[in-house]
């Protein structure tokens, strides 16, 4: 069975994101761009799933500029076969993205799609719904263990009262949550021989996929700084300042 891990290339973890100063997006000039950590964990994943015989081969693929190359790389390094490059300068919004995928999937027939939950820059959590509704595919979000049976698939998701465990039929999308696993590093030797390994540049226009933005950003800007906080000496006071001051009650 082929595993597709799709990555994304992000501002670094590490790094305090700032608006443009004309509040037209994320600046990221000169910044340390890195792998969405989910999508890090999604590809920990599919690894493990490889070296318990369950998968064959894994396929990275990264959407985006030129600079997913070095994305793809480090996917290379970290244990996929090879890594396929949508290349477009446009910027991707989770549909065009989703629409990309499906595209993909149709010409390499993977039996599971593992995504991260959400890319932590847009936050958007919405492109492994997106591209299991367009497929027609099984779903399973927020995966905290994954067990492959005959044709089908265990999932552990954590939410809100504790865990809930969903059987899905195969092939499916899994979107990963922190807890699956604990990522790897890649090795000095694999980042040497990933730049062996295939990486494959296709465009959206070779794809058919119109990846025109379908949403408008109209602002982004820094969230309003906080106040500092107040000891209040007894319940009454408290009382009061939320029902006066805060107005909450
Ligand atoms: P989002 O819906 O934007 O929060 O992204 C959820 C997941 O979809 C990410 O963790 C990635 O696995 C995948 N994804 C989103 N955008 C891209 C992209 N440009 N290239 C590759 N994968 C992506």
């Amino acid at each position: 069975m082929k595993v597709l891990v799709p990555v994304k290339r992000v501002l670094d973890y590490n790094i305090k994101a700032r608006p443009k100063a004309d509040g037209s997006g994320v600046e990221l000039t000169g910044l340390k761009m890195s792998m969405n950590p989910f999508d890090e964990i999604a590809m920990e994943a599919a690894i493990r799933l490889k070296e318990s015989g369950q998968a064959t081969e894994i396929i990275a693929v990264s959407c985006g500029a030129l600079t997913c190359q070095d994305t793809l790389r480090t996917a290379l390094a970290l244990g996929a076969d090879r890594a396929v490059l949508v290349e477009t300068e446009v910027e991707l919004q989770p549909l065009a993205v989703a629409k990309l995928l499906k595209a993909l999937v149709i010409r390499e027939q993977p039996g599971l799609v593992i995504c991260g939950k959400q890319a932590i820059d847009d936050d958007s959590n919405q492109t492994g719904q997106m591209l299991a509704a367009l497929l027609g595919w099984a779903q399973a979000t927020f995966a905290s263990r994954i067990e492959l049976g005959e044709g089908s698939a265990s999932i552990t998701r954590e939410i809100d009262g504790g865990l809930e465990t969903l059987s899905i039929r195969l092939p499916a999308v899994i979107t990963t949550d922190l807890r699956l696993n604990e990522p790897r590093y890649a090795t000095l030797p694999n980042i040497m021989k990933a730049k062996k390994k295939p990486l494959e540049s296709v465009t959206p226009d070779t794809l058919e996929v119109d990846v025109r933005p379908r949403l408008t950003l109209i602002k982004v800007s820094e969230p309003p700084a906080r106040q500092g906080g107040i000891k209040v000496k007894d319940v009454a006071q408290l009382l009061d300042k939320l029902k006066n001051e805060a107005k909450v009650i």
